[in-house]
Parts: structure tokens; C-alpha cells; sequence
């Protein structure tokens, strides 16, 4: 087996994974706030640490994973200001926060299921850990924080390299804006934020600086200490996390455990970490304000299996855009669909595979080297293809093979069959069991070439958008259009 290399965004190189404890993996990954419904473009955030995941357990690494689920303290803009996303939209919605919590991480799980994301080994609350939160900041405020009216702020200028996560000039603190009064340096946060007097938040808990709430950072950095240690293996979130939310993280981290700079990059709380770039679109409808906004749920409505979203995202590199497209969809439903049908020929399961078989070492070597090389999922999904188009063999052995490579990039290869990739609008006039009665019908009445008949029904299939598609050389059999 190839060794994996993967890219750290802390030293913007490619680098050897080298773990921390020997023989084991550890991952954070920063999970969703749970005020609205995620859309597509943050369940690409977890579809990439879920094939980072599998990788590291494919290359043998026993694999702690923790997705965090941020229930308090994320504000509506990152660079420290606005509300809380949770109490507005509880505010909005004159609902509880913690039945607006439980709702929509109910609908993010339902995702992650259908997505075929393995379950971590912890989805850790951040309200659950407003305790330890309180401890870590009382370690680091005499050193590192000042108090404000609004809040425990902490003082960026006290540790080494802030923002080198971001490549971010310091003295400017670029891209910010300073919006508190008071603040030392504009790229100073909050990592306790008290509620302003004559208010009362839903979620307020008490501390040294006041009734208030943790700030998002501070929530992150407590998660990863207590479940995987200082230094863990990788961390891991979407690319615009690289810019606030992370560098203050590594800044906390390094007040923590009153550590030098990040040359070592120990230092930052792990020694990875790994962005996944996003899915954009052009229409705006990846906006949570844009009333019908593309969830995972509307593609399934409009008729696509949930997993050729997944094999979209695959076949891009998870560092490069990836733009969303109706007909970028329809492709990689398409292209699931041709692999369904190959693995559906490899028939007999009974065989016990052999160990080896030479034919399909080309593949599983770059299949293992594609991996291995910064998770480039676009080649190994080329090897997997290569493997299922390889004839004259075992078909125990076949199978093993393909099973293997499933195992990795998660496309449920011999959970799903062709019939559940077919398209299939919610707002479908015809029932699929109506459909497949009048096909049935059709067949009868075209075998006594009664063809009136057989038009007949033809016709009456398209009046109700069903496109009948004799001899599809993908075996589709029939269409519903849009
Ligand atoms: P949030 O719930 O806003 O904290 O976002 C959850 C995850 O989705 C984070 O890791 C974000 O960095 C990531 N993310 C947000 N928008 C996109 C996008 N358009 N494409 C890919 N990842 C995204
Ligand atoms: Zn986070």
C-alpha cells in the first residue's frame, strides 16, 4: 500500500500522515449549527471528512471521529458580529432553541443517512459542554483576554503567527471589520459574550464575566481537547473556515497549552488541517434565505437518488470548486447507474474470494495510489470502473474487489440497485406500480402485434410525462420528465 499523503492548509503542502498515537487516526470535524436546514454545499463539507474517514481506516488506521453540533453561539457573520443564528431563528419562529435544535439536527442526520456518511465515533452537543468551556476560558483569560461591556475578548497580539491558517496580514487584520468599541486589535473576538443588561437570552449560563453564552471558536477548541487530546491528527471544515473560524481556534489551542508558534504545527491542537473547497451555484439558491434553497431534500423531490449527489462530489478533487448543476446531476446519476448495472452482473456471490488475483492488481494499485494522494477521488473512481470492465474472472474474487473500493469512496454499491436510481419526481402524476401495469399491458398487446393498443397506452404514458425508452442501451426502460 501507497502511504497517504495528504494536504495541510496549515503549511499549504502536501505532507506525509504521520500519526500521533501510532496506529490511530484522530479527526475533528466542525458539524453544522443546527438553525436551518443545511444545504447541499455543507453536506459536501461532510461527504469529503467522511471519505477522509474511510480512507484512513482503509489504510488500516484505527479512526476516532468527532462531528461537533454547534447548538449556541455561531453569530450570523463570522468576523464577530450580529446575533446568534440560533436565537433569531427561535425568535423568528417563536420557537424554543432547543426544539429548533432538535429539528434540524434530526433533518442533518437524515441527510448524512442518506448520503451513506459513516456515523462518528461521537456527535458532541456544544451546549453539553458549556462546563468545560468555562474551564478552558478561565485558563487563558489572566494571559490572553480582556473584558469588554459585551464580552471576554481575546487579545490576538498574544500568541505567535496569528491567521497564518488564513495567510491573513496581521497588522491590517484584512477582511475585518472592527465592530466592537474597545477592541485591541480588530481581529480580537469574543469567546464568552455577555447578554446585555435588561435582556434574556434562551441559552445563558453563568461565569466569572457575567450571564452569557460561549463564543463558536472557544466551543471547537473545547470539543477537540476533551475528545481527542492536544495534539489530535486532522481537523477539518469547509474552506472558509481557514479564515476566522480556525485561525482563532489555533489561537486559543495555543494560549491553552501555552505553546510556541506555528512553524510546529503541533502547536495549532492538531497537526493537520484540511479544507474542502465549496459548491457553488450560480442562481443563488444555496442562500438559506432564498426561499426554496437547494437542500438535500429538493433534489430528492425532483426525482434523484440522494447518492448520485454523492458521486458529484466525487468526481471532483474535494480542494476544487465544484459548481452545481441540474445536468451535472442528471450525469452523475447517470454514471452510478452504468456501475449499478456491472456490479448487478457480477453474479456469483457464493465463491470465497482468493486472496489475490494479478488482473486486478493495475487497479487496486491506482486505486490505492489515487487515495493515497490527497484523497483524489476522481482517479479512483476511474480504477473502480477499470475493475468492474475486467472479464473472465472469479466473480467471488470480482466481487471482493469492488466491495473493497466501495468500502472507501461510499456509494453503497451493492445496497442500491438500478430501479432505486431511477428518476422519480414527487410531483409524479403516475404511480410507478400504474406505470409498470401499463408497460405490462403494452408488452402483451405489442407481442399480439395488436400496435393500436400498444400506441394507445404509449400515448397515454406521455400525456402523463412518462417517456417509454425501448432498448436503452442503459436500460432505463422509462423516464418520468419534468
Ligand atoms: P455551517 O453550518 O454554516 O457551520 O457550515 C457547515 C459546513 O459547511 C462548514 O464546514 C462550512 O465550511 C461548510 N460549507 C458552507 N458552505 C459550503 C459550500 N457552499 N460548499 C462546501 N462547503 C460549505
Ligand atoms: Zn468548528
Amino acid at each position: 500500500m501507497t502511504d497517504l499523503k495528504l494536504f495541510n492548509s496549515l503549511t499549504r503542502q502536501i505532507e506525509p500522515f504521520v500519526p500521533v498515537h501510532p496506529g490511530e487516526a484522530r479527526v475533528y470535524t466542525c458539524g453544522p449549527t443546527v438553525y436551518n436546514y443545511p444545504h447541499v454545499g455543507n453536506m459536501r463539507a461532510y461527504v469529503f471528512a467522511d471519505v477522509l474517514g474511510r480512507t484512513l481506516s482503509w489504510k488500516g488506521y484505527k479512526l476516532t471521529h468527532v462531528i461537533n453540533i454547534t447548538d449556541v453561539g455561531h453569530l450570523t457573520d463570522d468576523a464577530d458580529a450580529g446575533e446568534d443564528k440560533m436565537e433569531k431563528m427561535a425568535a423568528e419562529k417563536a420557537q424554543s432553541i432547543w426544539d429548533i435544535a432538535r429539528h434540524y439536527t434530526e433533518a442533518y442526520w437524515a441527510d448524512v443517512e442518506a448520503l451513506n456518511i459513516r456515523q462518528p465515533a461521537k456527535w458532541s452537543v456544544a451546549t453539553d459542554y458549556v462546563e468545560e468551556m468555562l474551564e478552558f476560558a478561565k485558563s487563558i483569560a489572566d494571559k490572553h483576554c480582556y473584558e469588554l461591556e459585551s464580552g471576554l475578548y481575546f487579545d490576538v497580539s498574544t500568541v505567535e503567527d496569528y491567521g497564518r491558517l488564513a495567510r491573513a496580514v496581521t497588522e491590517e487584520g484584512e477582511g475585518r471589520i472592527d465592530t466592537v468599541e474597545g477592541k485591541r486589535n480588530a481581529a480580537d473576538f469574543a469567546i464568552w459574550r455577555k447578554t446585555p443588561a435588561g435582556e434574556k437570552r434562551q441559552m445563558e449560563w453563568g461565569s466569572p464575566w457575567g450571564k452569557g453564552a460561549p463564543g463558536w471558536h472557544l466551543e471547537c477548541s473545547v470539543m477537540g481537547e476533551k475528545l481527542l487530546g492536544f495534539p489530535f491528527d486532522i481537523h477539518t471544515g469547509g474552506i472558509d473556515h481557514r479564515e476566522i473560524h480556525h485561525p482563532n481556534e489555533i489561537a486559543q489551542n495555543q494560549a491553552f497549552c501555552g505553546c510556541g508558534g506555528l512553524s510546529d504545527a503541533t502547536n495549532s491542537g492538531a497537526k493537520m488541517w484540511m479544507h474542502n473547497n465549496f459548491l457553488v451555484e450560480r442562481s443563488g439558491k444555496m442562500s438559506k434565505s432564498s426561499g426554496e434553497f437547494l437542500r438535500l431534500q429538493l433534489l430528492i423531490d425532483k426525482g434523484y437518488h440522494p447518492l448520485a449527489y454523492r458521486m458529484m462530489c466525487l468526481q471532483a478533487h474535494y480542494r476544487s470548486e465544484l459548481e452545481f448543476s441540474w445536468e451535472g446531476l442528471e450525469a452523475a446519476l447517470v454514471r452510478l447507474k452504468r456501475i449499478v448495472m456491472q456490479v448487478e452482473r457480477i453474479t456469483d456471490t457464493e465463491a470465497q474470494p482468493e486472496a489475490e488475483h494479478p488482473k486486478f492488481t493495475p487497479m487496486l494499485a491506482k486505486f490505492d495510489d489515487a487515495m493515497a494522494d490527497d484523497l483524489n477521488t476522481p482517479l479512483a473512481l476511474t480504477a473502480l470502473e477499470e475493475a468492474l470492465a475486467v472479464k473472465k474472472v472469479d466473480a467471488g474474487i470480482k466481487r471482493a474487489v469492488i466491495e473493497g473500493m466501495d468500502e472507501v469512496l461510499g456509494l453503497d454499491l451493492f445496497g442500491i440497485d438500478r430501479k432505486a436510481l431511477r428518476i422519480r419526481p414527487k410531483a409524479a402524476q403516475i404511480t410507478e406500480a400504474e406505470i409498470e401495469d401499463m408497460l405490462a399491458r403494452r408488452k402483451a398487446a405489442r407481442a399480439e402485434k395488436d400496435f393500436a393498443t400498444s400506441d394507445a397506452l404509449r400515448d397515454e404514458l406521455a400525456a402523463k410525462r412518462v417517456e417509454v425508452m425501448d432498448g436503452d442501451p442503459l436500460g432505463w426502460e422509462w423516464k418520468l420528465v419534468q
